[in-house]
């Protein structure tokens, strides 16, 4: 990230960008290998002791799952600084074995497929009362 411009996340404990580059905030259970997205939502495996769930984060980079191509607005409370149809929202996996959804952004539309390499971005939706980008995370595709 820039040091010129900051950046706000919209929601709080979902990205990190300390490291070079961007990952989800998620968490691990080290009874049943499970990861969380987000962090605070524990769905263990049936019978799991649900003992030691430590926050981790995701690698930067996934697989591309499932995906679709929206022509429409998300409706409220979704919010940009203006229309950014088409755009795509996908389904990526990870490594560590979770999926997760994320708008699919800087990306050419027409060249996606699944099974592409994708990797967690930090996307501007809109700029607050200070000024500050508003970010959430999206999905681009690499090369
Ligand atoms: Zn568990």
């Amino acid at each position: 990230m820039s040091s010129e411009k900051k950046q706000v996340p919209e929601l709080p404990d979902l990205i990190d960008w300390t490291d070079d580059g961007v990952r989800l905030q998620s968490a691990r259970c080290n009874s049943c290998n499970t990861y969380f997205f987000p962090a605070s939502h524990h769905q263990h495996r049936p019978g799991c002791s649900r003992e030691g769930v430590e926050p981790v984060l995701l690698s930067k980079r996934g697989k591309l799952a499932t995906y679709t191509i929206q022509h429409y607005m998300c409706p409220p409370p979704f919010k940009t600084m203006g229309d950014i149809t088409p755009y795509g929202i996908g389904m990526v996996e990870f490594p560590e074995g979770i999926s997760v959804a994320g708008l699919i952004m800087e990306t050419e539309l027409d060249a996606l497929k699944t099974g592409r390499e994708m990797e967690t971005i930090a996307y501007t939706l809109y700029q607050n009362d200070d000024g500050d980008d508003v970010v959430t995370w999206a999905f681009r595709a690499v090369n």
